[in-house]
């Protein structure tokens, strides 16, 4: 039986969960489909329930722990009537109103919901690797979270692999704990911005080992290695570690999308005028239409936006009917 919503939010990270608060609050009843539990970021909650202290989310003196954050969020829409289901989207159809999704099977014939509007919220995950041993060795040696992970590496060597921002500001970051931190860049120039690079390269703990690809992470019940090829001269050799963060960019959670909505060329949703997309009534916030800022406020903010977006056009749909 296919059940029918008037907003619909897929995503429960901040963009998510704030659009669910605003929307439950204009007594919209959405229903927030929330995802399922997984070891990566693209979970319910989202990339905070990979993280530790969170100290830059205003309103929090001492901070506040990820996944802490995002449970208030949760209970805060409930609070208001938010209903949550704990699976994933496998399929939508943007073809005509109401929208359909499909939770389960997605060769259903009917969908399990039909929406009047859709917030998508499904935000973005690492990007990893994809050399042997690495999804094996994930939460045993690597990691793509430092604030979550570095504390374990105390006195230890371990690599950040990536040449952008976030790698640097991982080493710099994991010099607190690691004894030494090797980047590992497949090019023989930093991608990351100019101030960023005088702090690393001022660090006494921080190597850095240029033009050189990680071909496979070593160890049998956690992480003792990584083979590097030297890219100029193909050269193959082992580095022996205890930690590798990859640190090499994010992906969008865009594919049950795809050719249903305009993306970017790097494959994140395309917004216009705040939250709508080209599809009308379909509008988009947080992480999965923006690869800049990436701030779990600006995402909250998004949500807050995206919600009142769906409102106002609910509002013109209905007085244009
Ligand atoms: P990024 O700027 O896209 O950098 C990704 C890095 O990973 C690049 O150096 C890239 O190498 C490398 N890389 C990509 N795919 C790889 C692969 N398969 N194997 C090995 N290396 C690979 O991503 P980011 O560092 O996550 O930053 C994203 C955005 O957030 C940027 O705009 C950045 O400025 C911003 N940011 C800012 C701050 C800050 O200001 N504190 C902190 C974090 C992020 P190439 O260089 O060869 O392409």
């Amino acid at each position: 039986m296919t059940e029918s919503r008037q907003v619909v939010i897929v995503g429960s990270g901040p963009a998510g969960l704030t659009a669910a608060i605003y929307a439950s609050r204009a007594q919209l009843s959405p229903l927030v489909i929330e995802g399922e539990p997984s070891s990566t970021s693209d979970q319910p909650g989202g990339q905070l329930m990979l993280t530790t202290e969170v100290e830059n989310y205003p309103g929090f003196v001492d901070g506040i722990m990820g996944p802490e954050l995002m449970q208030a969020f949760r209970q805060q829409a409930a609070r208001f009537g938010a209903d949550y289901l704990t699976a994933k989207v496998s399929r939508v159809d943007l073809s005509s109103r109401p929208f359909g999704l499909w939770v389960g099977d997605p060769d259903a014939e009917q969908p399990s919901y039909a929406a009047d509007s859709l917030i998508i919220a499904t935000g973005a995950q690492s990007l990893m690797l994809n050399v042997p041993n690495e999804e094996r060795l994930l939460g045993y040696g690597v990691s793509t979270c430092a604030t979550c992970d570095g504390f374990f590496f105390r006195e230890k060597e371990i690599a950040v692999v990536g040449g952008g921002d976030s790698a640097l500001e991982e080493a710099i970051f994991l010099t607190r704990f690691a004894d030494m931190v090797t980047v590992i860049h497949r090019r023989g120039e930093l991608r990351a911005s100019k101030v960023m690079q005088q702090r690393a390269f001022a660090n006494p703990k921080i190597a850095f080992r240029w033009n050189s690809s990680v071909v496979d992470i070593l160890g049998d019940t956690k992480v003792t290695g990584v083979r590097v090829r030297d890219n100029l001269s193909e050269e193959e050799s082992v580095i022996n570690l205890s930690g590798v963060f990859v640190a090499i960019g994010h992906q969008p959670n865009t594919s049950l999308f795809k050719g249903q909505i305009e993306l970017e060329e790097n494959g994140y949703v395309r917004t216009f005028g705040g939250t709508r997309t080209n599809v009308d009534g379909v509008f988009a916030c947080g992480d999965v239409q923006d690869h800049h800022y990436r701030q779990a406020i600006t995402a909250a903010g998004s949500g807050c936006m995206a919600s009142i977006d769906v409102e106002r056009w609910l509002e013109d749909q209905q007085a244009a009917h």
